[in-house]
């Protein structure tokens, strides 16, 4: 596929030329675990042998989302976390790992409740400022994890800066760039070494797969995480990989969507009587909105607030909310309300959530892309009808 076709193109068409034998035009499940080989020692095509270790439908996801992403090499896996926790392969016991201090709590699970077990130690630091990165470094330190805009408090990491300080002491970049999505902003071209998604968000966006991938464009990293992808085996099945390509067909306009979407209503929260502050980085006063601009496309569709009136306030807001669903997770059709205390980010100490922003009024919105009104008007509402609830 040339490389120089945009965006929407490669979405619809990058690794998913015509079936070769009926001509088909989508991808077709291979809902197969095993080839008939050519001969003795011959996979079919060379390549076709088992299932874990090569699937066309997976196949076809896995060059897509490298093209969407600019990498040269993509990587399929059966959820976000096992496409993370194949990345610990780049690293041995022994080894230092700089982390965001915000990051997805599966994620700060994996590395302090099973990394450190193997021998892996993790520093959680403050990524929006960059320099303090040098201070943090030692010499064991092999891997820097990046999330940016963070969650729930959308704080950004300077991507550049963040890839120069790993090439100037040989250490591994990644991004977690599941919020962004490469709509918004293709971390490779900054110098990082690999993407990692949740698909299970936006790529699949439908909120009806939990799948996971990666992207990189260095030939070592790619085998490395090749022979591990089999080794270790958390591969997705060939429909969840077909329900995510299908999802990425439809990945710019749904972004776009989302996008309108969430700049509207972080505009009308930022106005609001009921909210004490609001977090989204396509607001100018968000404190880092020019780097947002400088290394993002646009600005997502996550955004999150303080309401006036702490954990009760926050409770019966959310309670009266019609269209916004009160659920986890992120990144569909369907617009959803979190509250990270209670929900996503419980399982962070109250204190810690105190020293990092995630206070009790906090509430996360993973703005959908319905009716742009009817959003509005399901916040108004509950807005006035917990006011009522409030003092009454
Ligand atoms: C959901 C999520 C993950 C974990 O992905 P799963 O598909 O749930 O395993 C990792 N990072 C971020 C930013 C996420 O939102």
């Amino acid at each position: 596929m040339n490389p120089r076709y945009g965006f929407e193109t490669l979405a619809i068409h990058a690794g998913q030329d015509p079936e070769a034998t009926t001509g088909a035009v989508t991808t077709p499940i291979f809902q197969t675990s095993t080839y008939a080989q050519e001969g003795l020692g011959k996979p079919f095509q060379g390549k076709y042998e088992y299932s874990r270790t090569e699937n066309p439908t997976r196949g076809a996801l896995e060059e897509c989302i490298a093209a969407l992403e600019g990498g040269s090499h993509g990587l399929a896996f059966s959820s976000g976390m096992a496409a993370t926790a194949n990345l610990m392969n780049l690293l041995k016991a022994g080894d230092h790992m700089l982390c965001g201090d915000d990051v997805y709590g599966g994620t700060y699970r994996l590395f302090v409740r099973v990394m450190e077990k193997f021998g892996i130690q993790t520093e959680f630091v403050d990524l929006s400022d960059a320099a303090a990165l040098e201070r943090h470094r030692r010499p064991n330190t092999r891997m820097l994890w990046i999330e940016t805009p963070t969650n729930p408090l959308l704080k950004l990491a300077d991507l550049e800066a963040c890839a120069g300080f790993a090439k100037r002491h040989n250490i591994i970049s990644v991004v977690d760039n599941t919020f962004m999505t490469p709509y918004f902003q293709r971390p490779l071209e900054y110098g990082i070494d690999v993407v990692v998604h949740s698909a299970t968000k936006y790529l699949g966006g439908h909120s009806d797969v939990v799948n996971g991938v990666l992207v990189t464009s260095s030939k070592e990293i790619y085998d490395n995480q090749k022979f591990h992808q089999n080794a270790v085996g958390a591969v997705p099945g060939p429909l969840d990989a077909w329900l995510v390509l299908r999802g990425l067909k439809t990945l710019a306009v749904r972004m776009q969507r989302h996008e309108e979407n969430a700049r509207a209503l972080a505009a009308m929260l930022a106005e609001h009587e009921a909210v004490e502050s609001v977090y989204y980085p396509g607001l100018p006063a968000h404190p880092q909105h020019a780097l947002a601009k400088k290394q993002m496309r646009g600005f997502g569709g996550m955004i999150s607030f303080v309401i006036r009136g702490g954990l009760e306030a926050a409770r019966a807001f959310m309670e009266r909310l019609r269209l916004f669903t009160l659920a986890e997770s992120l990144g569909g059709v369907e617009s959803l309300a979190d509250h990270p205390a209670i929900m996503t980010h419980a399982s962070i100490p109250a204190a810690r959530r105190a020293e990092l922003g995630i206070s009790d009024g906090l509430i996360r919105l993973s703005v959908g892309i319905e009716t742009q009104d009817d959003l509005a008007n399901d916040l108004e509402q509950a807005f006035e009808a917990a006011a009522k609830g409030l003092h009454a």
